[in-house]
């Protein structure tokens, strides 16, 4: 998909959705900065899986829901790899779901904190050096949450609208610097987040007894994520910004 020569961030990077952008980012030429919070063994591994693509890789600590993190990593990437042309917030964290009701006013800042905040934070400060190159592109992990906004999900749904409304109005901003910015909503993925919601939703200890009744006979997998926005950042999505791409085998039954 020719991203060679492209340097790619993203949060979470290191295990889950995260890793599976890294690595589809990766076999396609980008070198990439892993953004972790607290599982460094996790994001070193990933790294690693980067370099043994031949591509250029290296972990950075950081909450990205704190503002001085965020500023300092984004030096640290900038001094490392003398730039960025691909920003991916996946970063993410599940709610409770509990409904509006009962959901504590700290659980509800936190969970809109760590994906709208960190979103905004980090576009921020990526949006001058993506204007320093030739093309940039900016992807938020949202979520199939948006089609429905479901009850007892509330601080996990306004955490994903958020993301998709800062995706909106930053697109009109930065066309004109060659900066494209996309939303990815992924169904329900074989991750430990996809884990947790497959327990507490669907009854199920092991989430690959849902590939039966999942669409295409299987769970959504981290790389069907990473191939899209690996699409979306190469040169055969050029013509696409401001957009939503479901990938969520179609998301019904039920919506
Ligand atoms: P996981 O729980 O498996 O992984 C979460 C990742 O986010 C980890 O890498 C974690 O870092 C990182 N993270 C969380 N909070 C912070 C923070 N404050 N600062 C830096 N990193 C942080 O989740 P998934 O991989 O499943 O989810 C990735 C994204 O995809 C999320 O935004 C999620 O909402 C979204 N999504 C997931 C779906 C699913 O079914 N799995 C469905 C739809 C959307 P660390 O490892 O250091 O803790």
């Amino acid at each position: 998909m020719g991203l060679e020569g492209r340097v790619a961030l993203i949060s979470g990077g290191g295990r889950g959705i995260g890793r599976g952008i890294a690595l589809a980012l990766a076999r396609d030429g980008a070198d990439v900065a892993v953004n972790y919070r607290r599982d460094e063994e996790a994001a070193k591994e990933t790294a690693e899986a980067v370099r043994e693509l031949g591509r250029r890789a290296e972990t950075y600590a950081a909450d990205v829901s704190d503002w001085d993190a965020c500023r300092q990593m984004m030096e640290q990437i900038a001094a490392d790899f003398g730039g960025l042309d691909i920003l991916v917030n996946n970063a993410g964290i599940a709610s409770r779901g509990q409904s509006v009701a009962d959901t504590d006013p700290n659980e509800f800042e936190r969970v809109v904190r760590t994906h709208v905040f960190s979103a905004f934070y980090l576009s921020k400060l990526a949006v001058p050096l993506l204007r320093a190159r030739p093309r940039g592109d900016i992807i938020m992990i949202s979520s199939g949450a948006t089609r429905t906004f479901a009850g007892n999900g509330a601080p996990y749904n306004v955490g994903k609208a958020g993301m998709e409304a800062l995706a909106k109005s930053l697109a009109k901003e930065v066309r004109g610097d060659n900066i494209r910015v996309n939303v990815v909503a992924p169904g329900l993925v074989e991750t430990e987040m996809g884990k947790r919601l497959a327990r507490a939703t669907r009854g199920v200890q092991n989430i690959r007894d849902l590939d039966s009744s999942s669409p295409f006979g299987f769970v959504c997998q981290p790389e069907d994520i990473g191939n899209a926005v690996a699409f979306l950042c190469s040169e055969q999505g050029r013509y696409i910004t401001n957009d939503v791409l479901y990938v969520d085998g179609g998301g019904f039954p039920g919506r």
